[in-house]
């Protein structure tokens, strides 16, 4: 929510701003007398007032409504945004819960779209105190598995991943996916296997620890990251003991 006060004063700052940016307009960048160095100071100045009128403008929630303006758009009485067009910056609290776009899924279509671009809802991805987090969500959409070669359709999906200390994180529709180590260029695909199809012997290689109830119910596993093999060892003999 937004106070009084708040409103009152942002009004002012929108306006003074707005003032300053015609003051430039009017009496420096459209006089053919300036110099052109000088033209590009105020140029500079004239873009840095512009920047700071974006970012008051972030805060405006058009309290006062719109007016008509040139090419039947509408802008705001307050800071001058045209009506339905995109912020092309976020304005975050710096003090608790951030929140950037809406939870997006695939549209519930068997529409097939020729490329991944077109079939893109949102494709996005931040740096967050240095936790990268990517938010892939598409459509159906047509790809081919090697250059030339064979055409297959990649399902519709909503797709998240956060990368943190080297390990790769990511959920999508079907899976849950810890990625620890990155596949070198011409190293060919690790195995992959289920717990029962392997022996005891190979399985105490992998320091994880399956969670569940007295009903079997699932709950998570633990993978211990230690980088010396003896750190990874500790789980297997926390298991026997049980
Ligand atoms: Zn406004």
């Amino acid at each position: 929510m937004t106070s009084p006060s708040t409103k009152i004063q942002l009004k002012k700052d929108i306006s003074r701003v707005i003032r300053c940016m015609d003051f430039i307009s009017e009496n420096f960048l459209r006089d053919e007398k300036v110099v052109k160095k000088k033209l590009e100071m105020y140029y500079d100045i004239y873009q840095s007032l512009a920047t700071a009128w974006e970012f008051y403008g972030l805060q405006c929630k058009h309290w006062d409504g719109f007016k008509r303006v040139r090419d039947g758009k509408q802008a705001c009485r307050i800071c001058g945004k045209i009506k339905g067009t995109d912020d092309s910056f976020y304005l975050l609290p710096a003090q608790g819960e951030k929140t950037i776009g809406k939870r997006t899924v695939p549209t519930n279509s068997r529409k097939v779209f020729p490329t991944k671009k077109e079939a893109t809802i949102t494709y996005d991805s931040i740096n967050f105190h240095g936790a990268e987090l990517k938010v892939d969500v598409h459509n159906m959409y047509k790809s081919t598995l090697w250059r030339g070669g064979h055409e297959i359709t990649i399902a519709a999906q909503r797709g998240v991943t956060l990368a943190e200390r080297g390990v790769e994180y990511s959920v999508d529709d079907h899976l849950i996916k810890v990625e620890l180590k990155k596949r070198e260029k011409g190293q060919k695909p690790p195995y992959g296997h289920f717990p029962w199809e392997l022996r005891k012997k190979e399985l105490h290689h992998f320091p994880v620890i399956f969670e569940f109830d007295d009903k079997l119910n699932f709950y998570g596993l633990t993978i211990f990251h230690g980088k010396d093999k003896r750190k990874s060892r500790r789980p297997e003999r926390r298991l026997k003991k049980a």
